[in-house]
């Protein structure tokens, strides 16, 4: 058997009906940007998440305009980890300001809020923090260190849509937030997308007005902006997704925990652990173990899919080298990408290919 380690197929041919019927409405009409599927899904997820949401055209371009919508440029610094994504620290590099880096913290894979305070300078206008693979970063403590100093908190929301911290959900627990719709995420498309969401209006304004050529009107423009726009079938679908988003997000759960199991007192793969005051939403279900590699072989042969995220810590891509990072700066991350590995995971995964990753990994000896 087979196991994909995602699967981004629509096979309910219920949904597949709504999609193609609001699709073909939109072709029909020839309102392809803007318009009133993109109005509704703001409203919708904007209600979701708890704030206001501006849709726009990726996650990258998320992170971009929600530092430009700050003020954040050339001069300032930004703080975040090494252990993501690189669209993380792209969008730092795009505004112009420099990149400060932290360790993670060793058992959530979030900016480590005990070493923050050591990447503080007078510089310093943002942390973005990462809910990485889905688990929400320790907001509390994060935010104890950066309000007496005024530091705004943009969470990288891309790979925890729906996940909680303290019973609040992520979109809603720092100054702004940013999300990625790209397809393999809990809450995909079926091409790019993104989202701003805030509860300050004034930030959301801005974020609209930057993401729209800088227009306050039809060719009037009071700043100089870009274009980053959700395309309106793109929201057909989000709609629809996101509708199913707490089911499959259930089902995530539900699937780990069976891993877990599998994994109690196993002696050389770890299960992640989720705190006490978070929901996990498994974005990605990532192991560690000092045999990851025989690990990888013996999924393979068993044509289990599997990943690793991420390979290389971004303190030591070739991409910022020019930062002045050597290896060993940031043990943490750089111990995480030689140990993790990531399982199937995806809602559409059956019962028994869940069960056949589990006796594999019961099976592995090292
Ligand atoms: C996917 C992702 C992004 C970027 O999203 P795109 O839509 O691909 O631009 C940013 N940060 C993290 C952590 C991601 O996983």
């Amino acid at each position: 058997m087979n196991v994909p380690l995602i699967d981004i197929v629509i096979r309910d041919a219920g949904q597949r009906r709504e999609i193609d019927d609001a699709i073909r409405h939109i072709l029909d009409k020839g309102a392809y940007i803007g318009g009133e599927e993109v109005a509704k899904f703001n409203d919708e997820f904007g209600a979701y998440c708890g704030g206001t949401c501006v849709s726009v055209a990726n996650g990258t371009d998320a992170l971009i305009l929600a530092l430009k919508a700050l003020g954040i440029g050339p001069g300032d610094e930004v703080v975040t980890v090494p252990f993501t994504f690189i669209a993380t620290a792209e969008a730092i590099t795009a505004v112009g300001a420099k990149i400060r880096f932290v360790d993670i913290e060793p058992v959530t894979y979030a900016l480590d809020p005990a070493r923050l305070a050591d990447a503080i300078t007078p510089k310093t206008k943002a942390i973005i923090a990462v809910h990485l693979f889905g688990h929400p970063a320790d907001m509390d403590a994060l935010k104890k260190v950066c309000a007496p100093q005024s530091i705004k908190i943009v969470e990288d929301a891309a790979q925890a849509h729906g996940a909680t911290y303290k019973g609040k959900r992520t979109g809603s627990l720092g100054d702004i937030a940013c999300f990625s719709f790209y397809p393999t995420k809990n809450l995909g498309g079926f091409g790019d997308g993104g989202a701003v969401v805030a509860t300050d209006q004034r930030l959301i304004d801005l974020v609209t007005k930057i993401a729209n050529h800088g227009r306050s009107s039809q060719y009037f423009h009071d700043i100089a902006g870009l274009n980053s726009r959700l395309d309106a079938v793109q929201a057909v679908y989000l709609r629809s997704q996101l509708k199913r988003l707490e089911d499959f997000n259930r089902r995530r759960v539900s699937i780990a925990k069976r891993y877990e199991a599998a994994l109690k007192n196993h002696p050389l793969i770890k299960p992640p652990v989720t705190s006490p005051d978070a929901s996990h939403v498994f974005h990605l279900y990532c192991v560690r173990s000092s045999k990851r590699d025989a690990l990888a072989a013996l999924l393979k042969e068993k044509g289990i899919g599997h990943g690793v995220y991420y390979p290389l810590s971004l303190h030591l891509q070739p991409a910022y080298k020019h930062l002045g990072y050597k290896k060993g700066d940031f043990p943490v991350s750089e111990q995480a990408s030689e140990t993790i590995l990531a399982l199937p995971m995806h809602p559409h995964l059956t019962d028994q290919q869940v069960q056949t990753v589990c006796d594999t990994l019961i099976s592995f000896k090292g």
